[in-house]
């Protein structure tokens, strides 16, 4: 699972916490985000409670910026609009969240998110 060789992007703990936070307040849910963990995770690359207790992935430090970022999104969204909720308006948020801002990843979609998001 773990890339033989680290990406050049790779990046510190402290650094995926505050970019969690900093989607946070972008998505408005500053205030329901309790907390941010990030541990080894097998089969997710985050989860986040209903108590706003956000679980990242250490994996998540060794993917690119795009990635982290559709992570990130999905979970908050969640937080916003409620847990294992996958309709179209979470999806259409999450899109629009995402394609706010990096405008030169346009269509980095990893089929993989899926499956380890929840
Ligand atoms: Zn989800």
């Amino acid at each position: 699972m773990m890339q033989p060789s680290p990406l050049a992007e790779a990046i510190t703990r402290d650094l995926l916490i505050a970019e969690a936070y900093t989607w946070a307040r972008r998505i408005g849910v500053a205030d329901r985000l309790q907390e941010v963990h990030v541990r080894p995770m097998r089969r997710k690359w985050a989860s986040i409670s209903t108590r706003g207790r956000l679980t990242l992935s250490s994996d998540l430090l060794r993917q690119p910026a795009a990635f982290r970022r559709e992570v990130l999104v999905h979970e908050l969204v969640h937080l916003k609009l409620g847990h294992g909720l996958h309709n179209a308006l979470f999806y259409a948020l999450v899109r629009a969240y995402c394609s706010s801002e990096g405008q030169d990843t346009k269509e980095k979609h990893p089929t993989l998110a899926l499956n380890r998001n929840h």
